[in-house]
């Protein structure tokens, strides 16, 4: 039985609660005492509440307007079971104001590169498509871990934007159909996700090399302790039992060792728990990119309701690109991991994959 929480834990609790519906696409005003959330119409459905709710801890007069957020209450087991939900998916059209062209502009004005310069060109009114979806993972081994790792990115180009960008735009009419995702784009969310995941595993699975050659200079020891307690003894036993005996310790010590791998081999199990896709307004703004004799024509892209540009992914890994080089062949936008030195000639990563 577990007691009931202390105000330090139902602090947590509540924290999680609203991290984690805003994780699924919510808007969350938090409060001192009690906060508010607009929920995705998908999420209120399998919360099955309505789509403003409050978030309290009181349990009585419970209408579907409120979400209990108490242990053991059905939309927190919910949000903590969600690894065993079906995934929720959202395609909607947040009803937000378009940019306006001469903030774009201002802003693609401050666009450098590390190696080439950016002529600014004429600005147009456009849509942009973005992705949030976040997969849970669960990794086992001696223990067990869980945890989310999530993506945001642009679907027409596989831009980045800014954090948090897509989670904050207000939920708006659902679109009839979800817009197509390019399979270069998807891929790239994939490799995306699954750095994330590599990332948010890396230490657990040196926590558990740790612990598996820990166990494993244990019980080393131990049957070396054994052993030594035999050769103190051994003048009271004859020297085929003596043999017997320690022919048993070896034995035993080795099939104790030949189970520890088993025991610390680490499963990994990811899936989809949430994906968004949303169409927002966005105003496109070219950018003549020139490096030595050549050029290209680049579009600069900011969201609506977005402080900042899109950042570029890196045509060679993908990451995001914001203090990017060009390469002289063909003008790949490079990261500056992926081109330290990017002054006189250098080896454009993305030429070489022949992107
Ligand atoms: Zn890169
Ligand atoms: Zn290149």
């Amino acid at each position: 039985m577990t007691s009931a929480p202390s105000s330090v834990d139902r602090r947590e609790l509540r924290a999680f609660v609203e991290d984690a519906l805003e994780r699924y696409g919510a808007l969350v005003e938090r409060g001192l005492r009690r906060s508010e959330a607009v929920l995705p119409s998908a999420l209120a459905s399998a919360l099955q509440r309505d789509e403003s709710v409050v978030i309290t801890e009181e349990s009585e007069e419970l209408g579907t307007a409120e979400l209990l957020c108490t242990l053991g209450a059905p939309s927190v087991e919910w949000l903590l079971n969600d690894l065993r939900r079906e995934p929720v998916l959202v395609a909607d059209q947040p009803d937000v104001a378009a940019p306006r062209a001469n903030q774009a502009r201002a802003l693609a004005e401050r666009v450098t590169f590390r190696n080439a310069v950016a002529v600014v060109g004429e600005s147009r009114a456009s849509t942009a498509t973005y992705l949030h979806a976040i997969a849970a993972w669960v990794a086992e081994a001696d223990d067990r871990f869980e945890g989310v790792v999530s993506v945001a990115r642009n679907l027409q180009d596989g831009a980045h934007c800014a954090e948090r960008y897509v989670e904050r735009l207000p939920p708006g009419p659902a679109l009839s159909e979800v817009p197509a995702i390019d399979p270069r784009i998807a891929s790239e969310v994939h490799a995306h996700l699954s750095r994330s995941l590599h990332g948010a595993i890396a230490p657990i699975e040196a926590g558990i090399a740790r612990r598996k050659e820990q166990e494993a200079a244990r019980t080393i020891e131990y049957f070396a302790a054994l052993w030594a307690d035999l050769d103190n003894t051994r003048r009271k036993a004859d020297s085929k039992a003596l043999a017997a005996k320690r022919a048993a310790i070896v034995a035993e010590r080795d099939a104790k060792l030949r189970e520890i791998p088993g025991r610390y081999a680490l499963r990994v199990k990811s899936r989809w728990v949430y994906a968004r896709v949303c169409v927002v307004p966005a105003m496109l703004t070219e950018l003549v990119v020139k490096r030595r004799k050549s050029e290209r024509r680049v579009l600069s892209r900011l969201a609506a309701e977005a402080a900042s540009l899109d950042v570029w992914a890196c045509e060679s890994c993908g990451g995001p690109a914001p203090r990017a080089a060009v390469c002289d062949e063909r003008l790949h936008i490079v990261c500056e991991p992926c081109a330290p030195t990017a002054q006189g000639r250098w080896d454009c990563p993305a030429c070489g994959r022949g992107a």
